[in-house]
């Protein structure tokens, strides 16, 4: 069976795509690894997606997938591990399967950055969480760190300072690389505390998290807070490996593409935060999904 597109990705880039070229009368497979919807279905809230004033990330995954499916998606749970040319074809290797394709659009998305730190590894499960929507009621009443200084950390020191008795938001500079707007509410909680211009030296505790050893910048000394979980949100970094035989990509491991979402591979675009960006948002996912959907589209129709 021979795909107009196989669509590599369910976040929002990859289901926004698969609408698209659907909508042209397009065949399409849509291939997540994991869970439809991407990053989003973690987040609590979302408020800056244009027309929708509220709406949980979960529930913004369901309607985006249920809107492909009625347009005929076919998906497939599977894990890609490569991309062959083969005459003129594009064929999707999963670690079951083979999916012949004319074009490909990759719409990989992310994964959480570690900080790298001693026991960082060894501890996560047991106070070491990388997402605060989906362990943060296991830290009911208790004290809690959240490190990073971006939206995602501040959304996620704001989502905990509901359930938790105290939230340390530790960043290393002054100043939040996150949006004024995110800051504000965070400041007028009681139980939320910012610890800035402060690096994370070590994890203290053995076979659990009991607290953090820091770094003030300023003095160079170290101290320590107590804490029972510790939500890492220092960014993000790509997941493309996969691909770097087929499509080239940036020293950090973006694929190198521009707005236009063409790879340096012909007939293989990539969508979302998996290429190389400046700004990673859910409405840039949702575009990006809709030119890659729209380039593939006139790639075949030109052949
Ligand atoms: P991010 O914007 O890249 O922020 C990462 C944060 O982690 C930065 O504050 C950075 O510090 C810090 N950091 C990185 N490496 C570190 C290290 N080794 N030690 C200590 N701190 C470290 O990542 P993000 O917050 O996950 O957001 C990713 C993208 O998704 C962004 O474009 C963001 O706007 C978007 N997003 C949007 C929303 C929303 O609109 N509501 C929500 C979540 C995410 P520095 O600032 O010093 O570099």
């Amino acid at each position: 069976m021979m795909y107009d597109i196989g669509i590599i990705g369910g976040g929002t880039a990859g289901i926004t795509a698969a609408i698209y070229a659907l909508r042209a009368g397009k065949k399409v497979i849509l291939i997540e690894g994991m869970t439809y919807g991407g990053q989003i279905v973690t987040s609590p809230k979302v408020e800056n997606y244009p027309g929708i004033a509220s709406i949980s990330g979960s529930d913004f995954a369901t309607n985006l997938l249920n809107q492909a499916i009625a347009f005929g998606a076919e998906t497939e749970l599977e894990t890609v591990t490569g991309i062959r040319e083969d005459e003129g074809v594009k064929v999707i290797e999963t670690t079951g399967k083979e999916y012949p394709c004319r074009t490909v659009i990759i719409a990989t998305g992310v994964t959480h950055r570690h900080l790298g730190i001693p026991k960082e590894e060894e501890l996560v499960g047991a106070g070491v969480s990388y997402c605060a929507t989906c362990d943060g009621a296991f830290f009911k009443n208790r004290d809690v760190a959240v490190i990073g200084g971006g939206n995602t950390a501040l959304q996620d020191a704001a989502f905990l300072s509901n359930y938790c008795n105290h939230v340390y938001l530790v960043h290393r500079r002054n100043e939040f690389r996150g949006e004024k707007g995110l800051v504000k509410p965070l400041e007028a909680r009681e139980n939320v505390e910012f610890v800035l211009n402060a690096t994370v030296k070590e994890i203290i505790g053995e076979s659990f998290v009991e607290g953090l050893l820091l770094t003030n910048k300023t003095t160079d000394e170290d101290f320590e807070i107590k804490v029972d979980g510790i939500f890492m949100a220092v960014g993000q970094t790509p997941k493309n490996d996969a691909f770097e035989n087929v499509v080239k990509l940036d020293g950090s491991g973006f694929i190198l593409a521009s707005e236009d979402c063409m790879t340096s591979h012909p007939g293989i675009f990539a969508a979302g935060d998996c290429r190389t960006k400046e700004v990673r948002q859910l409405t840039t996912a949702a575009a990006d999904g809709a030119v890659a959907g729209l380039a593939a589209c006139q790639y075949i129709d030109q052949a």
